[in-house]
C-alpha cells in the first residue's frame, strides 16, 4: 500500500531531496514551500511531486493546507517537518524579532505540522513523524541561541511523542544533520565555510541525499521499533 508522506520545506535543500527519496520509495508525496514560487514550480516540473503553498508558523494556514492535502491525496501517513530558517546574531546583538521569527518556524512550526495530523495517525493506528533537527541543537553554536533553542525543543517535541504515540503505532524520531550543501549554508561568507569544512572530520559538507537516506529509514513500514531516536549525520564533527 503508497503511504501518503508530507514534507514541510520539501521544494528545496533538504527537504528537496527528502520528498524525492520519498517518492523514489513508492509514497505519494506533498512538498510544501513558503513563498518561493519559482523554486516550486522548477521542482515539480523535474519531479512530478505536488507542492502547496503555506506558512508553517501559522497554525490556521497549516490546518487548512493539510485538509486540502489529505483532500488531494489521502490520509498523511509519514509527516517530515522540516522547513527552518536561521536568523543569526550573537547574542548581546539578536534583536526579539531574530528570536521569535526562528521560533516560530522551527518549533511552533513543527506543532503547526505535526499537531493536525496526529488525531487521523492515532485512529489509523500508523504514523511516522520525523523532525529535522541539527547539529546546532545539540551543541549549541555562536551567534545561533535562537536556532539552537528550537533544534534542541525539537528533540523534546519528538522524545514526548514517541510516549504518546508509541501504543497508538506512531513513532516520532528526529535527523540531526551536521552541516549539509544547501542555499542555507551556501549562503554563509566562503571563509566561514571554510571554516566549518575544517571542523568536519569527513573534510566536506555533507549532501541533502544523506540526510534523506535517514528519513527515508525512519519513514519505512520496518522501523516500527526505532522510536524517540535521534539519527545524527554529520560527517564524524559530533557524538552525543
Ligand atoms: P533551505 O533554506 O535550503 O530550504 C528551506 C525550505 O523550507 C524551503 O522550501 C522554504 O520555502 C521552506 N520554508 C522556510 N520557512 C518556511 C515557512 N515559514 N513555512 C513554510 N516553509 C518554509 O533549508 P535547508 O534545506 O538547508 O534546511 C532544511 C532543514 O534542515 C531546516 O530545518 C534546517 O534548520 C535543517 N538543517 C539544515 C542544515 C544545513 O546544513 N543546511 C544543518 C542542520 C539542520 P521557500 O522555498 O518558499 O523559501
Amino acid at each position: 500500500m503508497a503511504r501518503t508522506a508530507l514534507v514541510t520545506g520539501g521544494t528545496r535543500g533538504i527537504g528537496a531531496a527528502i520528498s524525492k527519496q520519498l517518492k523514489a520509495d513508492g509514497c505519494n508525496v506533498a512538498a510544501t514551500y513558503a513563498g518561493n514560487d519559482d523554486a516550486a514550480k522548477a521542482f515539480t516540473e523535474e519531479t512530478g511531486i505536488a507542492t502547496y503553498k503555506w506558512n508553517v508558523a501559522d497554525y490556521e494556514e497549516s490546518a487548512a493546507g493539510i485538509a486540502k492535502v489529505e483532500a488531494d491525496l489521502g490520509p498523511i501517513d509519514i509527516v517530515v517537518a522540516n522547513a527552518g530558517i536561521t536568523k543569526d546574531a550573537p547574542f548581546h546583538k539578536m534583536t526579539p524579532e531574530q528570536w521569535h521569527q526562528v521560533i516560530d518556524t522551527n518549533l511552533t512550526g513543527v506543532f503547526n505540522t505535526v499537531h493536525p495530523v496526529w488525531p487521523g495517525m492515532r485512529e489509523r493506528k500508523f504514523g511516522r513523524v520525523i523532525v529535522i533537527s541539527s547539529i546546532n541543537g545539540q551543541k549549541g553554536q555562536f551567534a545561533q541561541v535562537n536556532y539552537a533553542a528550537t533544534k534542541a525543543g525539537d528533540l523534546g517535541i519528538v522524545k514526548s511523542l514517541a510516549q504518546e504515540g508509541a501504543r497508538a503505532g506512531i513513532t516520532a524520531n528526529a535527523v540531526c544533520p551536521g552541516y549539509i550543501a544547501t542555499e542555507m549554508v551556501m549562503a554563509v561568507p566562503e571563509k566561514v565555510r571554510e571554516a566549518i569544512i575544517g571542523q568536519i572530520p569527513t573534510g566536506r559538507l555533507g549532501e541533502p541525499e544523506e540526510i534523506a537516506r535517514c528519513v527515508s529509514f525512519l519513514a519505512a513500514d520496518g522501523s516500527g521499533f526505532i522510536n524517540g531516536s535521534t539519527i545524527s549525520a554529520n560527517g564524524g564533527q559530533f557524538f552525543v
